[in-house]
Protein backbone atom coordinates (compact mmCIF):
# COMPACT_ATOMS: atom_id res chain seq x y z
CA UNK A 1 0.00 0.00 0.00
CA UNK A 2 2.63 2.68 0.67
CA UNK A 3 4.47 4.13 3.99
CA UNK A 4 3.62 7.25 5.01
CA UNK A 5 5.57 9.27 7.54
CA UNK A 6 3.06 11.58 9.50
CA UNK A 7 4.49 14.75 11.15
CA UNK A 8 2.60 16.92 13.62
CA UNK A 9 3.53 18.31 16.90
CA UNK A 10 0.47 17.32 18.48
CA UNK A 11 0.29 13.90 19.48
CA UNK A 12 -3.41 13.29 19.51
CA UNK A 13 -3.32 14.29 15.82
CA UNK A 14 -0.33 12.08 14.92
CA UNK A 15 -2.61 9.15 16.71
CA UNK A 16 -5.91 9.96 14.49
CA UNK A 17 -3.69 9.87 11.15
CA UNK A 18 -1.49 6.57 12.09
CA UNK A 19 -5.24 5.28 13.10
CA UNK A 20 -6.93 6.59 10.05
CA UNK A 21 -4.32 5.45 7.45
CA UNK A 22 -3.65 2.41 9.32
CA UNK A 23 -7.05 1.28 9.50
CA UNK A 24 -7.09 1.24 5.91
CA UNK A 25 -3.71 -0.74 5.18
CA UNK A 26 -0.80 1.87 4.92
CA UNK A 27 2.35 1.55 6.72
CA UNK A 28 2.92 4.85 9.07
CA UNK A 29 5.79 6.27 10.93
CA UNK A 30 5.52 9.15 12.97
CA UNK A 31 7.29 12.25 13.94
CA UNK A 32 6.55 15.38 16.60
CA UNK A 33 8.95 17.82 14.80
CA UNK A 34 10.55 18.52 11.81
CA UNK A 35 14.00 17.51 13.06
CA UNK A 36 12.85 14.10 14.03
CA UNK A 37 11.17 14.19 10.48
CA UNK A 38 14.53 15.15 8.90
CA UNK A 39 16.36 12.59 10.70
CA UNK A 40 13.76 9.76 10.14
CA UNK A 41 14.38 10.53 6.67
CA UNK A 42 17.93 9.91 6.32
CA UNK A 43 17.48 6.65 7.34
CA UNK A 44 14.15 5.38 5.84
CA UNK A 45 12.36 5.62 2.62
CA UNK A 46 9.13 6.71 2.81
CA UNK A 47 6.10 7.06 -0.01
CA UNK A 48 3.99 10.56 1.31
CA UNK A 49 5.02 12.89 3.87
CA UNK A 50 2.20 14.07 6.06
CA UNK A 51 3.25 17.14 7.30
CA UNK A 52 1.61 19.71 9.74
CA UNK A 53 2.37 23.23 8.67
CA UNK A 54 1.92 25.07 12.27
CA UNK A 55 5.27 23.45 14.51
CA UNK A 56 7.31 25.45 17.23
CA UNK A 57 10.95 25.62 15.92
CA UNK A 58 11.24 24.33 12.40
CA UNK A 59 7.90 24.71 11.00
CA UNK A 60 6.17 22.46 8.17
CA UNK A 61 7.78 24.46 5.34
CA UNK A 62 10.89 24.86 6.66
CA UNK A 63 10.79 20.94 6.15
CA UNK A 64 9.17 21.12 3.17
CA UNK A 65 11.92 23.09 1.80
CA UNK A 66 15.05 20.64 3.17
CA UNK A 67 13.15 17.48 2.18
CA UNK A 68 13.20 19.49 -1.57
CA UNK A 69 16.39 20.44 -1.59
CA UNK A 70 18.03 16.68 -0.99
CA UNK A 71 18.17 14.75 -3.53
CA UNK A 72 17.29 11.28 -1.44
CA UNK A 73 14.21 13.08 -0.29
CA UNK A 74 13.34 15.24 -3.39
CA UNK A 75 10.52 12.79 -5.15
CA UNK A 76 8.96 12.16 -1.98
CA UNK A 77 5.38 13.77 -2.03
CA UNK A 78 4.53 15.79 0.25
CA UNK A 79 0.94 16.65 1.86
CA UNK A 80 0.47 19.86 3.82
CA UNK A 81 -1.63 20.03 6.64
CA UNK A 82 -3.07 23.02 8.20
CA UNK A 83 -5.47 25.21 10.17
CA UNK A 84 -5.56 27.81 8.47
CA UNK A 85 -8.68 27.62 6.22
CA UNK A 86 -8.59 28.70 2.93
CA UNK A 87 -5.97 31.24 3.22
CA UNK A 88 -4.46 31.24 -0.34
CA UNK A 89 -1.05 32.68 0.24
CA UNK A 90 -0.39 30.41 2.88
CA UNK A 91 -1.80 27.42 0.00
CA UNK A 92 0.18 28.83 -2.36
CA UNK A 93 3.31 29.57 -0.47
CA UNK A 94 3.57 25.70 0.23
CA UNK A 95 2.90 24.73 -3.39
CA UNK A 96 5.78 26.81 -4.36
CA UNK A 97 7.74 25.30 -2.10
CA UNK A 98 7.36 21.68 -3.85
CA UNK A 99 4.02 20.54 -1.31
CA UNK A 100 1.77 18.26 -3.59
CA UNK A 101 -1.54 18.73 -2.17
CA UNK A 102 -3.31 20.28 1.00
CA UNK A 103 -5.81 19.30 3.68
CA UNK A 104 -7.45 21.66 6.11
CA UNK A 105 -7.99 20.70 10.19
CA UNK A 106 -10.35 18.83 11.47
CA UNK A 107 -9.30 16.20 8.26
CA UNK A 108 -11.50 13.71 7.34
CA UNK A 109 -10.48 9.58 7.52
CA UNK A 110 -11.78 9.25 3.72
CA UNK A 111 -10.24 12.78 2.52
CA UNK A 112 -6.81 11.64 4.10
CA UNK A 113 -7.10 8.04 2.91
CA UNK A 114 -7.64 9.24 -0.52
CA UNK A 115 -5.21 11.83 -1.05
CA UNK A 116 -2.77 9.87 0.56
CA UNK A 117 -3.44 6.99 -1.61
CA UNK A 118 -2.99 9.48 -5.00
CA UNK A 119 0.09 10.33 -3.94
CA UNK A 120 1.28 6.65 -3.33
CA UNK A 121 0.35 6.36 -6.87
CA UNK A 122 2.17 9.22 -7.83
CA UNK A 123 5.09 8.17 -6.47
CA UNK A 124 5.21 4.64 -7.91
CA UNK A 125 4.58 5.54 -11.09
CA UNK A 126 7.24 7.74 -10.52
CA UNK A 127 9.83 5.58 -9.58
CA UNK A 128 9.06 3.32 -12.24
CA UNK A 129 9.30 5.88 -14.67
CA UNK A 130 12.64 6.69 -13.20
CA UNK A 131 13.81 2.90 -13.09
CA UNK A 132 12.81 2.60 -16.93
CA UNK A 133 14.98 5.56 -17.91
CA UNK A 134 17.97 4.14 -16.43
CA UNK A 135 18.26 0.48 -17.66
CA UNK A 136 18.87 -1.33 -20.69
CA UNK A 137 15.08 -3.24 -21.14
CA UNK A 138 17.04 -6.28 -22.56
CA UNK A 139 19.73 -6.96 -19.28
CA UNK A 140 18.59 -5.12 -16.69
CA UNK A 141 21.49 -3.32 -16.38
CA UNK A 142 22.29 0.78 -16.67
CA UNK A 143 21.55 1.62 -19.76
CA UNK A 144 23.98 4.19 -21.90
CA UNK A 145 22.46 7.09 -20.55
CA UNK A 146 23.33 6.48 -16.84
CA UNK A 147 26.56 5.22 -17.68
CA UNK A 148 27.52 8.77 -19.31
CA UNK A 149 25.87 10.94 -16.37
CA UNK A 150 27.42 8.47 -13.85
CA UNK A 151 31.13 8.89 -15.79
CA UNK A 152 31.24 12.83 -15.14
CA UNK A 153 29.74 12.61 -11.83
CA UNK A 154 32.07 9.69 -10.49
CA UNK A 155 34.71 11.94 -12.59
CA UNK A 156 34.34 15.07 -10.43
CA UNK A 157 33.82 12.94 -7.21
CA UNK A 158 37.43 11.35 -7.76
CA UNK A 159 38.80 14.75 -9.35
CA UNK A 160 37.67 16.16 -5.92
CA UNK A 161 38.67 13.66 -3.61
CA UNK A 162 41.98 13.20 -5.45
CA UNK A 163 40.85 9.48 -5.69
CA UNK A 164 41.21 7.39 -8.97
CA UNK A 165 38.77 6.22 -11.69
CA UNK A 166 38.78 3.30 -13.57
CA UNK A 167 36.84 2.60 -16.89
CA UNK A 168 36.79 -0.71 -17.95
CA UNK A 169 35.61 -1.37 -21.34
CA UNK A 170 34.10 -4.80 -22.42
CA UNK A 171 32.67 -6.03 -25.44
CA UNK A 172 32.03 -9.99 -26.03
CA UNK A 173 34.05 -11.05 -28.93
CA UNK A 174 32.76 -12.41 -32.33
CA UNK A 175 29.06 -12.31 -31.45
CA UNK A 176 27.61 -11.78 -34.69
CA UNK A 177 28.66 -15.20 -35.15
CA UNK A 178 26.65 -16.37 -32.48
CA UNK A 179 23.56 -13.93 -33.40
CA UNK A 180 23.76 -15.36 -37.50
CA UNK A 181 24.65 -19.01 -36.45
CA UNK A 182 21.46 -19.50 -33.56
CA UNK A 183 19.25 -16.24 -34.34
CA UNK A 184 18.94 -12.96 -32.24
CA UNK A 185 16.73 -14.51 -29.65
CA UNK A 186 19.64 -17.05 -28.84
CA UNK A 187 21.91 -13.93 -29.07
CA UNK A 188 19.62 -11.69 -26.74
CA UNK A 189 20.18 -14.93 -24.07
CA UNK A 190 23.72 -14.85 -24.08
CA UNK A 191 23.75 -11.12 -23.37
CA UNK A 192 21.07 -11.43 -20.39
CA UNK A 193 23.82 -14.45 -19.20
CA UNK A 194 26.46 -11.96 -19.59
CA UNK A 195 24.82 -9.17 -17.76
CA UNK A 196 23.86 -12.14 -14.92
CA UNK A 197 28.16 -12.43 -14.62
CA UNK A 198 28.33 -8.70 -14.65
CA UNK A 199 25.87 -7.91 -11.78
CA UNK A 200 27.72 -10.66 -9.56
CA UNK A 201 31.26 -9.63 -10.57
CA UNK A 202 31.87 -6.38 -9.00
CA UNK A 203 32.59 -4.51 -5.57
CA UNK A 204 29.50 -2.28 -3.76
CA UNK A 205 30.02 1.48 -5.32
CA UNK A 206 31.26 0.31 -8.80
CA UNK A 207 28.60 1.06 -11.41
CA UNK A 208 28.12 -1.92 -14.44
CA UNK A 209 26.10 -0.89 -17.23
CA UNK A 210 25.04 -1.93 -21.28
CA UNK A 211 26.79 0.28 -23.01
CA UNK A 212 25.38 -1.04 -26.96
CA UNK A 213 25.13 -3.77 -28.80
CA UNK A 214 27.29 -6.76 -27.07
CA UNK A 215 29.48 -3.70 -25.65
CA UNK A 216 29.38 -3.45 -21.65
CA UNK A 217 30.85 -0.79 -19.71
CA UNK A 218 32.12 -0.31 -15.68
CA UNK A 219 32.75 2.21 -13.86
CA UNK A 220 35.02 1.01 -10.54
CA UNK A 221 35.42 4.19 -8.01
CA UNK A 222 39.10 4.02 -6.08
CA UNK A 223 39.77 2.00 -8.05
CA UNK A 224 43.62 2.43 -10.30
CA UNK A 225 44.62 0.24 -13.16
CA UNK A 226 45.92 -2.60 -11.09
CA UNK A 227 42.61 -2.74 -9.64
CA UNK A 228 40.95 -2.59 -12.57
CA UNK A 229 43.27 -5.34 -14.54
CA UNK A 230 42.48 -8.29 -11.29
CA UNK A 231 38.30 -6.97 -11.83
CA UNK A 232 38.73 -7.54 -15.73
CA UNK A 233 40.96 -10.73 -15.37
CA UNK A 234 38.14 -12.23 -12.95
CA UNK A 235 35.44 -11.26 -15.33
CA UNK A 236 37.09 -12.24 -18.67
CA UNK A 237 37.41 -16.00 -16.60
CA UNK A 238 33.70 -16.07 -15.08
CA UNK A 239 32.67 -15.13 -19.06
CA UNK A 240 35.05 -17.42 -20.59
CA UNK A 241 33.84 -20.23 -17.85
CA UNK A 242 29.84 -19.63 -18.47
CA UNK A 243 27.62 -22.40 -18.82
CA UNK A 244 25.94 -21.60 -21.74
CA UNK A 245 24.22 -25.02 -22.46
CA UNK A 246 21.10 -24.10 -21.86
CA UNK A 247 20.91 -21.89 -24.84
CA UNK A 248 22.86 -24.04 -27.36
CA UNK A 249 25.20 -27.03 -26.58
CA UNK A 250 28.56 -26.33 -26.17
CA UNK A 251 28.55 -22.65 -26.83
CA UNK A 252 31.15 -20.65 -25.13
CA UNK A 253 31.70 -16.87 -25.42
CA UNK A 254 34.69 -14.81 -24.63
CA UNK A 255 35.19 -10.85 -23.79
CA UNK A 256 37.93 -8.63 -24.96
CA UNK A 257 38.12 -5.78 -22.21
CA UNK A 258 39.50 -1.99 -22.15
CA UNK A 259 40.67 -0.29 -19.06
CA UNK A 260 41.61 3.51 -19.23
CA UNK A 261 41.97 5.09 -15.51
CA UNK A 262 41.70 8.71 -14.46
CA UNK A 263 44.82 9.78 -12.25
CA UNK A 264 44.83 12.61 -10.24
CA UNK A 265 47.94 13.40 -11.59
CA UNK A 266 46.00 14.00 -14.52
CA UNK A 267 43.30 16.25 -13.34
CA UNK A 268 42.26 17.72 -17.02
CA UNK A 269 41.31 14.32 -18.03
CA UNK A 270 37.75 14.08 -18.63
CA UNK A 271 35.10 11.65 -19.66
CA UNK A 272 35.33 11.28 -23.54
CA UNK A 273 39.31 11.34 -22.85
CA UNK A 274 38.45 8.16 -20.25
CA UNK A 275 36.13 6.57 -22.86
CA UNK A 276 38.41 7.00 -25.77
CA UNK A 277 41.13 5.09 -24.10
CA UNK A 278 39.47 2.38 -22.65
CA UNK A 279 37.90 2.04 -26.81
CA UNK A 280 41.74 2.17 -27.71
CA UNK A 281 42.76 -0.39 -24.85
CA UNK A 282 39.65 -2.38 -26.09
CA UNK A 283 40.74 -2.45 -29.62
CA UNK A 284 44.64 -3.30 -28.66
CA UNK A 285 43.25 -6.64 -26.67
CA UNK A 286 40.80 -7.46 -30.25
CA UNK A 287 44.05 -7.38 -32.35
CA UNK A 288 46.14 -9.15 -29.46
CA UNK A 289 43.68 -12.18 -29.91
CA UNK A 290 40.90 -11.13 -28.17
CA UNK A 291 39.64 -12.79 -24.77
CA UNK A 292 42.19 -10.50 -23.14
CA UNK A 293 42.58 -7.64 -20.93
CA UNK A 294 44.37 -4.47 -21.68
CA UNK A 295 44.57 -1.12 -20.46
CA UNK A 296 45.55 2.51 -21.87
CA UNK A 297 48.87 3.24 -20.84
CA UNK A 298 49.83 7.23 -20.30
CA UNK A 299 52.76 8.91 -22.24
CA UNK A 300 53.47 11.34 -19.45
CA UNK A 301 54.74 14.93 -21.08
MG1 LIG B 1 0.83 21.96 14.72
Amino acid sequence: MGRVLIVDDNEDNLMLFQEYLEDNGFETALASSGQQALSYLEEHDVDVIVLDVQMPGMDGFEVCRKVKAQENTRDIPVIFVTAKFQDVDHVATGLYLGANDYLYKPVAEKELVARVSVMVRLKAAEDEVKRISVTDDLTGLFNRRFLRKRLDEELSRARRAGFPLSLLMMDLDRFKIINDALGHPAGDEVLKAIAGVLQSGFRQGDVVGRWGGEEFMALLPNSDAAGAQISAERLRKAVEELDLSAIAPNLQVTASFGIAVFQSSNPETDASDLISWADGALYAAKEAGRNTVRAHSYIKP
